[in-house]
């Protein structure tokens, strides 16, 4: 069952999406060498409390903090801790808030200090892979044709593509149906309608798209140790144009 939001509910969403860029500039304007993961993890609480919402994570599956934070090889569900953050590093920020009931989800990978070519041209195709499938979010396309767009863009670099874990719909629950993979067959899957809110996902690696978790689940990490990527925005689909909930405009 797929949700469609109303008026109230959409507005809810938008406030929601808001808080969390917030967290996520917060965040970013914090990275440098030498502050820990948990640091950063309750700069975004702070922000995302002082704006009247809750942080979506917290207790989401038993996870034990509110941004899921993960370091180079790491890419998804990385939980902070006490590492402190390298020259060099790429790190990962997946942040959620919850305002009046209705969440916003979005994630951003950052440099620490001063990458390499290879890792700066990953996260800008992470990104990039996004806006190549928000291109396809549009009435009467389908879920299919998002997911194709995404992963045609991210494996004409060579890069691999996860599929153990997608993008999904966002409501009063962080994850709803359906499920949005990061590749696929164009013109499957469910058709798009107005006022249906997804968090599009692209999870990229820099070399095989095979990974593993801790027995536990947490710290989804590549299985050959190279670098990945992650971008995530909460949007709205309408009669025209997708919505993005969780974009600055200075970020655009
Ligand atoms: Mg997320
Ligand atoms: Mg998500």
């Amino acid at each position: 069952m797929i949700s469609i939001k109303s008026s109230s509910e959409i507005e809810a969403m938008r406030v929601a999406g808001h808080i969390n860029a917030l967290a996520h500039m917060a965040v970013r304007d914090a990275i440098r060498v030498g502050i820990s993961t948990l640091e950063l993890d309750a700069i975004a609480e702070k922000v995302i409390r002082e704006n009247g919402a809750e942080p979506s994570f917290l207790g989401l599956y038993g996870f034990p903090n509110s941004a899921c934070i993960s370091v180079n090889d790491c890419l998804i569900h990385g939980i902070p801790d006490h590492y402190r953050l390298k020259e060099g590093d790429i790190v990962s920020i997946d942040l959620g808030s919850k305002y009046h009931g209705f969440h916003g989800d979005s994630a951003r990978t950052w440099a620490v200090g001063e990458i390499s070519e290879e890792a700066k041209k990953l996260i800008k195709v992470t990104r990039q892979s996004f806006f190549e499938g928000i291109k396809m979010a549009r009435l009467g396309n389908r879920v299919g044709d998002i997911s194709h767009a995404i992963g045609t863009y991210a494996k004409s670099f060579g890069y691999g593509v996860p599929l153990d874990y997608t993008g999904h719909g966002v409501g009063s629950a962080l994850h709803e149906a359906p499920a949005v993979p990061n590749d696929g067959k164009a013109g499957t899957g469910v058709r798009l309608k107005a006022g249906m809110t997804l968090a599009v996902e692209p999870m990229i690696n820099m070399g095989s798209a095979r990974t593993y978790a801790r027995a536990d689940g947490w710290y989804v990490k590549t299985y050959d140790g190279k670098l990945c990527a992650h971008y995530e925005n909460t949007f709205l689909i309408t009669e025209d144009e997708p919505e993005i909930f969780t974009l600055l405009d200075d970020e655009k």
